[in-house]
């Protein structure tokens, strides 16, 4: 279980989050959704220290997080955040080998095990056809994927990912969606940060709906929609229709 508990966190002398406590459960995936600005990617940054705890702790498998080596942390959580400013000009397998760095020696040479994890992140994310591309030469959907595949193969039981999809056509995202139910069938933990609701309501254990840097709820979506937290939240209609296939939400 990934656990922050009461965490102060902000950018440099900017306090963002106050007090927040909450829980990520393990195996599970958990969906952080909230309007723009509510603090999401404030929050998940805290694990890589883009955002600054200022007080309270993360705890990761009851072990104080903060506290570990940068390398075990990596080891243990991988995060792929929302916004790469530099895009590396890297041929795509070079990016996804990055990912095995902090399970590298001294002397950083790749064991089997460790070209066999890229081979196969870069297989599972599709991206095993441009591996020689450069990445900063790749639309924004293949980047996407190729940035996914480095996470991937950092072979982390925690996966973290910040608005992973934004870039993703429909049938890049429907299956984004089916890898994220693979890694939970592999029996890792998954975080997101989604922003197409219908998604995250499909696809999570778990919501956590933030509302003005604050966690408005940690819930079942059967309980999210239950209580028409996401209605109140986001100040929005919801619409659902239902086939043989399953039920599609649809908010406006
Ligand atoms: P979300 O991911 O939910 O859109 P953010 O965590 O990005 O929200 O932002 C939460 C608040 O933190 C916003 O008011 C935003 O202006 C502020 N913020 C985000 N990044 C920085 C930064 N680097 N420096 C100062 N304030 C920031």
């Amino acid at each position: 279980m990934l656990e922050f508990c009461h965490v102060n966190a902000g950018y440099g002398s900017t306090a963002v989050l106050n007090d927040i406590s909450v829980c990520f459960h393990k195996g599970k995936i958990t969906t952080i959704i909230g309007p723009n600005g509510c603090g999401k990617t404030t929050l998940l940054q805290c694990l890589n220290g883009s955002s600054k705890v200022t007080a309270g702790s993360i705890r990761l498998d009851e072990a104080d997080f903060l506290a570990m080596p940068l390398k075990e942390r990596a080891r243990r959580l991988s995060l792929l955040p929302q916004v790469r400013t530099i895009i590396p000009a890297l041929p795509v397998k070079t990016l996804v080998e990055h990912g095995r760095f902090p399970h590298l020696g001294f002397s950083r040479r790749k064991s089997e095990r460790d070209i066999a994890l890229v081979n196969d992140a870069m297989e599972f994310a599709h991206v095993s056809p441009y591996a020689a591309q450069y990445a900063d030469t790749l639309s924004g959907g293949i980047r996407q994927r190729a940035f996914f595949a480095m996470t991937l193969a950092q072979d982390c039981e925690y996966i973290v990912l910040d608005e992973p999809t934004t870039y993703l056509d429909l049938k890049g995202q429907r299956e984004f969606m089916e890898m994220i139910q693979q890694l939970k069938a592999q029996g890792r933990t998954v975080i997101l940060v989604l922003h197409d609701l219908g998604q995250a309501l499909k696809i999570s254990d778990t919501l956590v709906i933030m509302e003005n840097r604050r966690i408005a709820a940690a819930v079942t979506p059967e309980e999210c929609l239950r209580q028409h937290i996401i209605e109140k939240v986001f100040d929005v209609q919801l619409k659902v229709f239902h086939d043989a296939d399953g039920f599609y939400y649809f908010f406006h």
